[in-house]
């Protein structure tokens, strides 16, 4: 068994878990061994129904008392059922699951985990996981992985696959030389696997962690300093003029543009004008309004006579920017002709598209990383825009700065200006690591006529008032945007997922009102039709995962329902905020916390107190302690698996130190003590670094 084994040639897995494994992206032993865990739990003991603590998952040992009353709520079925102790009693309550009416015998003992929350003066559980008592015990006390599931895959299955696949399997040796290990105290690659499934304690867990986040921060920045060898030092082969389009175009935008708009503005045009090739970062929060400071330079470049391309990591985004340049260059008589390229085009759409590129025909490019496949051969390419660049992986990256490279070689042209931008607010000295030398621009200004969103952080009892005021805004006139953790139910327990939410919903809000979800699993061509549906104001609230967390714009949108916040890092939180509160009316955030524990409600309350995404995202780290970085995610980072860039901030630093020491002591990675390493990494040897990962959330 090695690496590139298929998961098929495990035991217990035949063409029917092939399949549902798939649909989490593992088809090889290799890919299961990174399908690390998203959380570990460990089983305390069943505690009294008296002594549970609302907010906390606890384990009950108690008896059926009564027969379960079962009633369907349109499609909705919900089943109730008292169970007992000799302390008391505890309301458990399950939707969709008709069959444990007969399941759950009157007088027979289970033992029931999950969240207890209080309804009224009564303690419930909603959906609790339901055990046997010697199963339980035997669960107790360790810590237990909790995998990404999909619907028909169970942890247990996952569980069992990755045990097989360790012992099975003489994991590779050993990439690293020796002596970087001992110099940084990393255990070895088997350890890490090994530890990262089962840890036999917290501190083997960290020890785990900390090797593999290095392995990915290691990958990257290996691959990232060879592309800025290639970057560095290049000469301007589009130097570029000012014309008269962009100032007549500004004069003509009904808005002026902020003070940080216009510095950005200032420091494209001389680099594109510059001695060298541009080579540069826009950092600005949600709303800043990076885009049309991108439009500019695109306009610039399609005035000196040359092609420009934007790509967007999501096609809904791809595709909102697209139109959103058809609209400018109508209403202002914009020299651009732009052609969009998506994954979700026909053949037939995309050769029309193809040719227009090749021919020079069009001069604006807008699309996904389809933008990047070999069929495309671009035509004076000057200029290339990534937006929202942390969601895409570096292997994306790469092939569009490779791309431009082909093309250098094949039709003798130069090499393109580079602009990516980013609302992920790192920190400058991270963001020099991570996007080695490029010079970084902040537009730290946001349009002057925003309303500030107002915020408020609650617990589940709060729900009812929350649709309420939902159903009133949308009386109004106005959309509502309603995040869920998980797209569908069995992926994470006690989380709420679209799927059924978008059912419980449906229930609770008024019947005239248009509900829909959106979610990453869903087909690109269903998903853009939802955002088109949402934008058009054919859907009042949208049910979704933090898809929509990319760059959407939907001004009507007023309301920002966030269910199970306190899975989300508030960075995260931030970005999802950032999807309201861009008209001309007051927005609403609601988070919801299913846990109400002090500490989280300490953090949530930080969002109530700022708008500053860098310090949302510094205060963050400071208040989470170890334990809690586990299963909370800045995900909205970059497209790493395991590593953090803010909670792992130490090891990214030490990992840029070790490229750096290895490429002063063999630039042409050539010695022999290196090349393990060398494969590992430019084989791609591991999955994750490379990945974008819309699905995880
Ligand atoms: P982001 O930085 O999050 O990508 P966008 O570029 O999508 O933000 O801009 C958000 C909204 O703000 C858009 O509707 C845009 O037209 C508007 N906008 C941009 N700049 C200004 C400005 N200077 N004044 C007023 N509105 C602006
Ligand atoms: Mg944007």
């Amino acid at each position: 068994m090695n690496q590139n084994t298929p998961i098929i040639e495990l035991k217990g897995v035949g063409e029917k878990s092939k399949e549902l494994f798939s649909r989490i992206d593992v088809a090889t032993v290799g890919d299961l061994l990174s399908h690390y865990p998203r959380d570990y739990e460990t089983f305390a003991p069943p505690v009294p129904v008296k002594e549970t603590v609302p907010g906390e998952i606890c384990a009950v040992y108690c008896s059926v008392a009564g027969i379960p009353s079962q009633k369907k709520i349109r499609s909705l079925t919900v089943l109730n059922v008292l169970v007992r102790d000799i302390s008391g009693g505890l309301q458990l309550t399950f939707f969709n699951m008709p069959f444990l009416k007969k399941t759950l015998k009157p007088g027979g003992y289970y033992v029931f985990r999950g969240l207890v929350q209080t309804r009224g003066t009564a303690k419930i559980m909603e959906q609790p996981k339901i055990y046997g008592l010697e199963d339980y015990h035997r669960q107790c006390g360790q810590l237990m992985p909790k995998y990404a599931l999909t619907k028909g895959l169970t942890n247990q299955a996952v569980l069992k696959a990755v045990r097989q696949a360790l012992d099975g399997f003489a994991y590779e040796e050993e990439f690293y030389p020796r002596k970087l290990l001992e110099r940084y105290d990393l255990v070895s690659v088997r350890e890490a696997l090994c530890r990262v499934h089962f840890p036999t304690d917290y501190e083997s867990l960290k020890k785990a962690r900390k090797r593999l986040a290095f392995d990915e921060f290691f990958g990257f920045i290996l691959m990232l300093r060879r592309n800025k060898e290639l970057v560095q030092g290049l000469g301007n082969s589009y130097p570029m003029l000012e014309t008269a389009d962009t100032v007549r175009f500004l004069e003509q935008l009904p808005f002026p543009l902020t003070n940080a708009q216009k510095r950005v503005w200032s420091e494209l045009r001389e680099d594109m004008a510059g001695a060298h090739c541009m080579n540069r970062l826009i950092q600005g929060d949600v709303g800043s309004g990076k885009t049309i400071v991108a439009v500019l330079a695109l306009l610039m470049c399609a005035a000196n006579g040359c092609q420009g391309a934007l790509m967007a990591p999501t096609e809904v985004l791809a595709k909102q920017h697209y139109e959103g340049i058809c609209a400018y260059t109508r209403q202002y008589h914009l020299i651009f002709k732009p052609v969009l390229l998506v994954g979700s085009m026909t053949a037939a759409q995309k050769r029309e598209a193809y040719a227009q590129i090749s021919s020079g025909e069009a001069n604006l490019i807008v699309g996904t990383h389809a933008l990047i496949q070999s069929k495309v051969s671009y035509h004076k390419l000057a200029l290339v825009v990534t937006d929202e660049q942390h969601r895409f992986g570096v292997r994306q990256r790469e092939s569009l700065a490779g791309k431009a490279e082909q093309g250098t070689a094949a039709s003798g042209e130069g090499h393109p200006h580079v602009l990516v931008m980013s609302a992920t607010p790192i920190p400058r000295t991270l963001a020099i690591i991570l996007y080695g030398d490029l010079s970084v621009s902040v537009i730290d200004e946001l349009p002057a006529d925003r309303l500030p969103v107002k915020n408020c952080v609650v617990n589940t009892a709060y729900r009812p008032k929350a649709y309420s005021f939902i159903a009133k805004e949308a009386a109004a006139g106005r959309q509502a945007y309603v995040i869920c953790a998980q797209v569908e139910a069995g992926e994470l327990e006690d989380v709420e997922n679209v799927v059924e939410y978008t059912g419980k919903l449906r229930a609770e809000l008024p019947e005239s009102l248009q509900i829909a979800y959106l979610h990453g699993k869903m087909h690109p061509a269903d998903k853009n039709r939802i955002m088109e549906e949402f934008a058009a104001h054919n859907i009042d609230v949208l049910v979704s995962t933090t898809v929509i967390e990319v760059g959407i714009n939907v001004p009507n949108a007023t309301v920002m329902m966030v269910e199970n916040a306190e899975r989300f890092g508030l960075a995260q939180l931030h970005q999802l905020r950032g999807r309201v509160g861009r008209g001309e009316h007051q927005s609403y955030c609601i988070f919801v916390s299913s846990n109400e524990k002090k500490e989280t409600m300490e953090r949530l309350d930080i969002l109530n107190h700022s708008n500053d995404g860098f310090y949302i995202a510094a205060q963050d780290l400071k208040l989470r302690g170890p334990g809690e970085l586990l299963g909370v995610r800045q995900s909205g980072d970059l497209a790493f698996q395991i590593g953090d860039v803010y909670a792992d901030a130490a090891v990214l630093q030490k990992a840029a130190g070790a490229v750096d020491a290895l490429l002063r002591e063999d630039a042409e990675l050539a010695k022999e003590e290196h090349q393990p390493m060398i494969r590992h990494f430019v084989s791609g040897g591991k999955p994750g670094i490379n990945s974008i990962d819309f699905r995880t959330i």
